[in-house]
């Protein structure tokens, strides 16, 4: 678009819509063009809706001229999700950030989609109630975002992923028809199920513009166990044993060495549990039953050959244990290599596999890689660990790696993605892992809702004549 364009679609938008809603700063377009994938493309103009309405408004004119809109939340997505690869108009919902409800008797809480996940936890905890769903990226993230990519966490393993606390949902659709669907109610047989269609879509399908969530009693206690364990095997073998003894963490998680050993460098020695894996494991429920399991739990870990292991029975011990946790991925990233965090999923009996496949695959392409994640869903982080991913060459020895992976995760009948979505950075593989009859279902809906093609274009649904 010339730059005369530029300036007339602001200015038509801030006709519009209000001029404070629109921006061609080139500071706010830098800052909408990138998630933390590496991509980027500029939007031509950033919109910052403050209503349903603004959005609504907004994607009838998209809608009448043809004008790509990407939808974003707060940009922490990891597959390029939100970045305007035909330019056009980068929606912006970070303004819609109230918490418009909480409700413990219906226990459910209305949302806009630019509340941070981890801000309406703290809002329902203090009520007693909990929003389990909980991405690592909880500080930064929105519930629109989350709703888009079905963000699960750790606590996924008990509780589940975000679609499970989707009650209800307001969208605008790509002509600016404003939908709801569902409602306040925790069981709803009437129809379709809308609500599965939108969430995940990746801001392919609508947007969304609020959302009534699900929210469950706050367990009274939590309790978190770290161990450290001399080799990978062993831990993945108590990890079969922790859930085959009839326990149910509320998260299981598990790490290796090369991870192990990058937090050692990151944090210093001491913080880091000894042996080549580390096992974490949260349980959470009346203080009596969690401090009874525990020490079961304990005993079965000693049994399995955990060569050290911390108990923390506090709020703010168990914290502590987690921020070692939350730690892995910053000390990656302090290696100086660009980390391709992949959230493969596995059958949980395949762990071991994976991970020495993992270790196969780092010997023959020369890149580290490593590997951490939530061993109780079988979805494991495998972060390749490239040093020159801006050249040609980087780039393509990465994707031969990543094409090994996928491979791989895709005969063991795992899944491609587990958390982050397809976006960008995992279109190429997109049609392996569903296969042929579902891109033409994903297609045909798409064209169903959004005929103009104008919704977050180019993504993993990128048409074949466009
Ligand atoms: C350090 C770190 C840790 C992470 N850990 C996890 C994790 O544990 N689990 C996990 O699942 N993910 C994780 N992620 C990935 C990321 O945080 C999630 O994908 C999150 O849901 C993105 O939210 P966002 O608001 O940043 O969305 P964005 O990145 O802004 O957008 C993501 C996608 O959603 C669409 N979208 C955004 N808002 C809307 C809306 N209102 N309506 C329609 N479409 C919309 C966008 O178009 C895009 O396709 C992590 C990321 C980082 C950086």
């Amino acid at each position: 678009m010339s730059e005369i364009a530029e300036r007339t679609l602001a200015e038509e938008l801030s006709e519009l819509l209000g001029s404070g809603c629109v921006s061609v700063e080139p500071a706010t377009i830098a800052e909408h063009s990138a998630d933390k994938w590496f991509a980027s493309h500029a939007p031509d103009v950033v919109v910052f809706a403050e209503c349903t309405e603004d959005v609504s408004r907004l994607l009838k004119f998209c809608c009448a001229r043809g004008i790509p809109l990407t939808p974003r939340g707060s940009g922490v997505g990891y597959v390029g999700g939100c970045v305007p690869l035909r330019g056009g108009v980068a929606l912006s919902l970070a303004r819609m950030n109230r918490i418009l409800e909480i409700n413990n008797e219906d226990g459910v809480a209305v949302v806009q989609p630019g509340v941070i996940t981890g801000e309406l936890q703290a809002a329902v905890k203090e009520r007693g109630m909990m929003y389990p769903p909980d991405p690592a990226s909880l500080k930064e993230c929105s519930l629109g975002g989350n709703i888009a990519t079905n963000a699960g966490g750790p606590r996924c393993l008990k509780y589940g992923v975000t679609r499970h606390y989707v009650l209800g949902l307001e969208v605008v659709l790509a002509d600016g028809t404003v939908m709801r669907t569902g409602g306040r109610c925790h069981k709803n047989k009437t129809g379709f199920d809308l609500i599965g269609m939108f969430v995940g879509s990746e801001g392919m399908l609508g947007v969304v513009t609020e959302a009534i969530l699900r929210l469950i009693p706050h367990p009274e206690s939590r309790a978190t166990i770290s161990t450290g364990f001399g080799k990978f095997i062993e831990a993945a073998a108590a990890v079969q044993a922790v859930l085959g003894s009839g326990f149910h963490p509320a998260a299981l998680e598990i790490a290796d060495k090369f991870t192990l050993e990058a937090a050692r460098d990151y944090l210093g020695e001491g913080v880091v549990p000894d042996g080549e894996a580390h096992l974490m494991i949260e349980l959470d429920g009346h203080a009596e039953s969690v401090a009874l399991e525990s020490a079961k739990l304990m005993a079965l870990l000693k049994s399995r050959g955990a060569l050290s292991m911390e108990l923390a029975d506090t709020e703010a011990g168990c914290e502590r244990l987690w921020g070692l946790r939350r730690e892995f991925s910053y000390s990656l990233r302090a290696t100086g290599l660009t980390k391709l965090n992949e959230d493969v999923v596995v059958p949980r009996g395949r762990l071991v596999d994976l991970v020495n496949f993992a270790e196969e695959l780092q010997m023959e392409c020369g890149m580290p890689i490593a590997c951490f994640g939530h061993a109780g869903d079988g979805n494991i982080h495998v972060n390749i660990m490239v040093k020159d991913i801006e050249t040609d060459e980087g780039r393509a020895r990465s994707d031969e790696v990543l094409d090994r992976l996928f491979r791989q995760v895709l005969e063991w009948d795992g899944v491609i993605s587990g958390e982050h979505g397809i976006g960008i950075a995992k279109k190429r593989w997109f049609a392996a892992a569903v296969g042929d009859v579902s891109v033409d279902v994903h297609l045909r809906l798409k064209r169903a809702l959004d005929p103009g093609n104008i919704l977050n274009p180019d993504k993993f649904l990128a048409r074949a004549s466009e």
